[in-house]
């Protein structure tokens, strides 16, 4: 039995949003007239309230897509395609599914500009405010960011580029259900949200936009979506998203303070693995994300051995070949390359229990690659390598 400890890359479903979805594997089309379309519709449009409730919008603001990434794909590459070329200004620490769109519009005429972040992660605002120019039309920064979990000032952001007519994005895949989220107080024009990241089922989530916003879609067809987004409804996912919010809007305060509790038990006992540290310690951060640095390990290694005693973790490089970079967030924040290639993250879901922890901290103090140099006699069977 594997104990998950891995939630920011996906959460289990939750068994209750299962049940739902599953009479809606086979449905009528939504788009159909005859009655059984038209009940279809109305659970769509119910999961639509659903989601809309979340994050405090009128369900008319919601448009499902088939995740963050297309949300992602669709608001920046939808709104550049309505405006003339200009600047965009991206967080050096925001998802490859913003990075990868906005330098795509560098091919379009486009400018990209980057916001840097500080040691602990966190834009400078003041840095941001001054990379907008009259020829700024949007800027994208995350609610959270997926590796580390520190939070960005999008609402003091949102607030100086809103006066200057600039558009805010912010993606919140990370943020939607580990923390409170209200559309209007972020004061952001669009946020990404993606399901599965709230105990949903993959391969759905939303753009939430501000009805002003005019964005040319990406995926044109049928008209579904009001237009905004073509293809057949993913009838049961979505009615799962649907119970997925509302589950998350109710449970939110439970479910935060159960891995937030988890959070900093782990961080306390961390303090048996000498000279390890804490990638953000100093920010505020999601409840249940710590990425942290084993001294002289390879993180990739570490994830290995953690899979093998059977806990599956995450770690900042993507890849353990010698060419692999290691997280371009670490390196945003100016972590060290060496340090930067020991990262582990550890992301709790509001299903994990302090025994859980118990058991990954003696799994990391047992573990040979766990043995930095200099401080405790490394194991001969060590297969530590620093890519
Ligand atoms: N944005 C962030 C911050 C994420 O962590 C992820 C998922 O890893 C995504 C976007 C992409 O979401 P999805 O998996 O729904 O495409």
């Amino acid at each position: 039995m594997t104990t998950y400890f891995d939630h920011n890359a996906t959460s289990p479903l939750d068994s209750r949003v299962q049940e739902v979805m599953i009479p809606y594997l086979s449905c009528a089309n939504p788009s159909s007239a005859h009655s059984a379309g038209r009940k279809i519709r109305r659970a769509v449009e119910q999961a639509r309230e659903q989601v809309a409730a979340l994050v405090g919008v009128q369900p008319g603001q919601v448009i499902f897509t088939s995740g963050g990434t297309e949300a992602n794909n669709f608001v920046l590459s939808g709104f550049a395609a309505n405006v003339r070329p200009g600047a965009i200004v991206v967080s050096t620490v925001e998802h490859p599914s913003v990075l990868e769109p906005a330098n795509a519009l560098s091919a379009l005429g486009w400018t990209v500009e980057t916001i840097p972040v500080d040691a602990q992660g966190r834009i400078d605002v003041v840095a941001a405010d001054e990379l907008l120019t009259d020829s700024t039309r949007m800027v994208s920064v995350m609610g959270a960011n997926n590796e580390t979990g520190v939070l960005q000032p999008v609402a003091e952001l949102a607030e100086i580029a809103r006066a200057r007519g600039i558009v805010v994005h912010s993606d919140a895949v990370q943020v939607a259900g580990k923390l409170p989220l209200s559309f209007d107080d972020y004061g952001a024009d669009a946020i990404s949200l993606s399901a599965h990241k709230l105990n949903g089922p993959k391969g759905i989530g939303a753009l939430i936009v501000n009805k002003k916003l005019d964005l040319r879609p990406l995926i044109r067809g049928g008209g579904q979506e009001k237009g905004m987004r073509s293809g057949t409804e993913n009838v049961a996912a979505i009615v799962g998203f649907g119970l997925t919010a509302e589950l998350a809007r109710h449970e939110l305060f439970t479910r935060a303070a159960i891995t937030r509790d988890l959070r900093d038990y782990f961080i306390g006992r961390l303090d048996d693995i000498p000279g390890s540290q804490v990638f953000g310690e100093g920010a505020s951060r999601l409840p249940n994300t710590v990425m942290f640095s084993l001294p002289g390990i390879n993180g990739e290694t570490a994830l290995l051995q953690l899979d093998r005693k059977g806990f599956a973790v995450s770690s900042g490089s993507a890849c353990h070949s010698a060419s692999a970079d290691p997280s371009h967030v670490l390196k945003a924040m100016g972590v060290a390359r060496e340090v930067a290639f020991s990262a582990v993250r550890v992301s709790f879901g509001h299903e994990n229990s302090r025994t859980e922890v118990d058991g990954l901290i003696a799994a990391l103090k047992k573990t040979p690659t766990a043995l930095a140099p200099g401080l405790t006699e490394r194991s001969s069977t060590s297969t530590v390598s620093i890519a």
